[in-house]
């Protein structure tokens, strides 16, 4: 079992503690969908590992990290999302949400309501791309 929090609201929802709509899970992430959903699709992978959020990500959870990521191909496959549409992202301290790690992944952007896609806004000071985290985590190795 990955280590978790007793409290985490999201730790409870991966140990099946609290309810939710489980679109994916496995060792490593769990795919749930938001209870508000910007647009028609609004999905967010989780890792089962208790992570703070992107910005407290260490350079041995890479592997971890590319997991996410790569989750969201399983989910847009599964979920028939068109890539070109879909806007994933990591919400940045001081403005993320929930305490544990979660990658939104939205679609189609085009649904988004104003109010939406300004909370959602790609590379803005509170909404950070995957590929800005993973090249933090790769500056970090060095
Ligand atoms: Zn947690
Ligand atoms: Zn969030």
């Amino acid at each position: 079992m990955a280590e978790q929090e007793t409290n985490c609201i999201f730790c409870k929802i991966i140990r099946n503690e609290e309810p939710s709509e489980k679109i994916y899970e496995d060792d490593d992430v769990t795919c749930i969908k938001d209870i508000n959903p910007a647009s028609t699709h609004h999905y967010l992978i989780l890792s089962n590992k208790h992570i703070c959020n992107a910005k407290t990500l260490k350079p041995e959870d890479s592997d971890l990290f590319d997991k996410i990521v790569a989750t969201v191909d399983i989910i847009s496959e599964k979920l028939n999302l068109n890539p070109a549409s879909t806007r994933t992202g990591f919400h940045w301290p001081p403005f993320n949400t929930v305490n544990h790690l979660h990658l939104h992944v939205i679609s189609p952007i085009e649904k988004m309501t104003i109010i939406k896609s300004v909370m959602f806004k790609s590379n803005s000071y509170w909404f950070v791309s995957t590929d800005y985290v993973k090249s933090r985590l790769e500056k970090s190795k060095l």
